[in-house]
């Protein structure tokens, strides 16, 4: 293969995937990967274009800083994929000082051409290569366990062909100036062929990345409410029909509490809406922190929750519930320089394999609003509100709810 070709048609490739790259970052910028990966691309091409002036430029730049941004794009891809796979801040620094030690032994060892001294730049990418493809593999979970396993094998081969370069090296260029002369050795063009090619798949991996990021964020928008980021009322609806299923196959208890904040309508009046949507968002923060992993908190509409409680039986919910009720009587919210105070209904009832979920929900629903009218600021299980409708079929909320013997609720008038 003639150098000169090979070497322009990459240097074409690595400019589109580095403009490519680089504007999806810049689209989107919340993405912090991608940043890692433009600069990556950014610091590659650089490398490419020092690479290519051999010749033209003292052998300073076009093979020493060539070789070591080289690995610097290659530690920043590295910090791209982690963003990916691990969103954890690196808290250790032994590895950039480490980086930094070699890059500034092998900068004074150019000028005496030591023998050898390649492997100053060159173990340490064997290295870079190998923590990618492990940190990927290990990593390799939920949305990202298939690219991710993708991208662990291109890695794994990055390594594979920079061990075998980092051994030709110490083989037949011992000296660093020596590698000018590898241009017509086919081994050398062949094994840089198959790095650039590696390289270009590693590029691929990095916008499948994006797109899967994108996806799952699309995704967890479709499920949650925008103002509180709980469940919204259709994911809701699929929790429990999971949730009733798995109840109905292993004989598991489940139940749900609806919740209702009181005279929130009188809040948005006094305090104004913005208000009122922070209490909204003061409330799901308490209950998030409230609840168990397992438990769905979803709006269900206005100033209305619901909670699905797998393996609670309705006496657990009535608990749970009345710490919920307790926790949100006494939660107060700071909104410009007032306080927000509120206090909400609770209904709870269990799940019955007689039935299925929409009739617990019902339940629920049904004796939020017997809460309601015993007083607010207070817990009600289905058992409670079933009892309350025998006894006085024709109740009447005290202001403009009833309970109808189907359980339904409804404005009068209806
Ligand atoms: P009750 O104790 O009987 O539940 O009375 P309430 O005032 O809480 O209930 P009502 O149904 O009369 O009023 C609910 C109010 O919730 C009316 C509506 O303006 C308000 N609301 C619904 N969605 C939002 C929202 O997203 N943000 C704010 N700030 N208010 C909302
Ligand atoms: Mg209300
Ligand atoms: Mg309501």
């Amino acid at each position: 293969m003639d150098y000169g070709t090979f070497f322009l048609t990459n240097f074409g490739t690595v400019f589109v995937f580095t403009v490519a790259i680089g504007l999806l970052a810049w689209y989107n910028r919340r993405v912090e990967g991608m940043q890692w990966f433009a600069a990556a691309q950014l610091v590659g091409l650089a490398k490419l274009i020092l690479q290519g002036l051999e010749g033209r430029v003292p052998e300073y730049f076009s093979s020493l800083i060539a070789n070591e941004l080289y690995l610097v794009s290659f530690l920043l891809q590295w910090m791209g994929l982690r963003w990916f796979v691990v969103r954890r801040p690196g808290t250790s620094r032994w590895p950039w000082s480490l980086v930094g030690v070699l890059l500034a032994v092998y900068t004074c060892a150019l000028p005496f051409r030591l023998p050898y001294s390649a492997n100053l730049i060159n173990i340490p990418f064997v290295v870079v290569c190998a923590a990618s493809a492990w940190m990927l593999w290990t990593n390799a979970k939920g949305q990202f366990s298939e690219v991710a396993r993708v991208c662990a094998a291109v890695a794994a081969l990055q390594m594979a062909v920079a061990a075998y370069r980092a051994v030709l090296t110490d083989l037949r260029y011992i000296r660093p100036h020596e590698t000018a002369y590898a241009h017509t050795d086919p081994c050398w063009v062949y094994s840089l062929a198959a790095a650039a090619f590696f390289a270009d798949c590693m590029a691929m991996c990095e916008m499948w990345f994006l797109v899967t990021e994108l996806q799952s964020e699309l995704a967890s928008q479709a499920r949650t409410d925008p103002l509180t980021g709980a469940l919204n009322r259709r994911s809701m609806e699929e929790a429990a029909l999971r949730e009733t299923a798995r109840s109905l196959r292993y004989g598991s208890a489940l139940s749900a509490i609806v919740l209702d904040i009181d005279n929130f309508k009188r809040l948005n009046d006094t305090m104004g809406h913005a208000a009122g949507d922070c209490a909204l968002q003061a409330l799901v923060r308490l209950l998030r922190s409230m609840l168990r992993q397992q438990d769905r908190l979803a709006r269900m509409g206005g100033e209305e929750f619901a909670v699905l409680l797998p393996d609670a039986t309705g006496e657990d919910a009535l608990v749970i519930a009345e710490r919920l009720r307790q926790a949100v009587a006494g939660l107060e919210t700071g909104y410009e320089d007032r306080i927000i105070r509120m206090t909400l209904c609770a209904g709870v009832a269990a799940f019955d394999p007689a039935f299925d979920w929409e009739e617990m929900l019902r339940r629920a629903d049904t004796a939020m609003y017997a809460a309601k009218r015993l007083g607010r600021n207070r817990v009600a299980d289905w058992t409670e509100a079933e009892v309350l409708r025998v006894e006085n079929p024709e109740a009447q909320g005290d202001n403009d709810t009833q309970l109808l013997p189907s359980g339904r609720t409804s404005f009068e008038g209806e």
